[in-house]
């Protein structure tokens, strides 16, 4: 069996599998895709160190470095099924059954789409999921919010300062974000608020050129000219697979404490799937390294 198994090979599994590997404990990671959310993205220009770099670029490196260690890397492999006997035995898709004395978990999440005509084609051409990573690629600029929850209220106030002007559209007839936050972005003299209105198709050419929406209560069709829209209607855990196996959130997100533990001795987590409230790369290797180093002192005591 594995010392440790990690599953997903994202920012956080890459960084969980070398601090296990360097401890000289049997380690494998399994992934479906190595690289997560990172090899969507195109310009990162926030992970410390690196003034700017390309998503794939940021992952052959990390494959790289991976591979100076002894890791068994079982790329492509989809994780379908977890249970704890006296090992933990992971089920794949493939039928294949490996076991471990630990688990780290970090299958990252996803952003959920609007799905109107223009969001795919215009992904890095206009369409952003991230303030904290794309927000200065629009200074001075005209954006859209898409999303009145809380972490669309959060991405048209941070944006606010940054670009020329934001206009936030939410669905409902209210917001649905906090009040000190709706306070605070009615405050805000270069941000427009419309409320119930539906997303019609983002517009452009190349580029975004701008974004169409529904008046749901006259349905009259509307257009605004603008350069960017950022999707903020949720950020969706890819821990489905694991059912009541381990302890998750309302939002699907697994819970760990400081040491990356959850509720089942033995098994942690790291990254985007977990509770952890930011989700960014650095983020997640800092917590998939400290996720590997729980998971060693729960080897050494046991
Ligand atoms: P992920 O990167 O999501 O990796 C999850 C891994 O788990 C993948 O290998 C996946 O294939 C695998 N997996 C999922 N389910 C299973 C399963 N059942 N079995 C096996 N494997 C599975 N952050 C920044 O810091 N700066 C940026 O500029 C930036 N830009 C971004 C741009 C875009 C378009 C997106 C989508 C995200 C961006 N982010 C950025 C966020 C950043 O990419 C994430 O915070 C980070 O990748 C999370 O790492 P993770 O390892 O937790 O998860």
């Amino acid at each position: 069996p594995y010392d440790v198994l990690v599953i997903g090979g994202g920012p956080a599994g890459a960084s969980a599998a070398i601090y296990a590997a360097r401890k000289g404990i049997r380690t494998g990671i399994v992934a479906e895709r190595f690289g997560g959310q990172v090899l969507d993205t195109m310009s990162i220009e926030n992970f410390i160190s690196m003034k700017q770099t390309e998503g794939p670029k940021l992952v052959a490196s990390l494959e790289e470095h991976v591979k100076e260690y002894n890791i068994d890397v079982m790329n492509l492999q989809r994780a379908k099924h977890l249970v704890k006997n006296d090992l933990f035995e992971l089920e794949l898709e493939n039928g294949a059954v490996l076991k471990s004395k630990s688990v780290i978990i970090s299958t990252g999440a996803r952003w959920r789409n609007v799905g109107v005509p223009g969001e795919q084609e215009f992904k890095n051409k206009g369409v952003a999921y991230c303030p904290h990573c794309d927000g200065p690629l629009f200074e001075g600029k005209d954006v859209a919010v898409i999303g009145g929850g809380n972490s669309g209220v959060e991405a048209a106030i941070d944006l606010a300062g940054i670009v020329n002007h934001v206009t936030v559209l939410e669905f409902m007839p209210e917001l649905k974000a906090d009040a000190v936050l709706q306070k605070r972005l009615y405050s805000l003299p270069n941000v427009t608020v419309l409320k119930n209105v539906q997303t019609k198709e983002i517009t452009g050419s190349d580029k975004v050129n701008g974004i169409s929406y529904i008046e749901r209560d006259t349905e009259e069709v509307k257009h605004i000219e603008l350069q960017g829209v950022f999707v903020q209607i949720g950020l969706v855990p890819n821990t489905d697979w694991l059912g009541e196996t381990v302890d998750r959130t309302r939002f699907g997100e697994i819970v760990v404490n400081n040491h990356g533990a959850t509720n089942v001795p033995g098994l942690f987590a790291a990254g985007d799937c977990t509770n952890s409230p930011y989700k960014q790369i650095i983020i997640s290797m800092g917590s998939g390294a400290n996720a590997a180093l729980g998971a060693f002192d729960y080897l050494i005591r046991n």
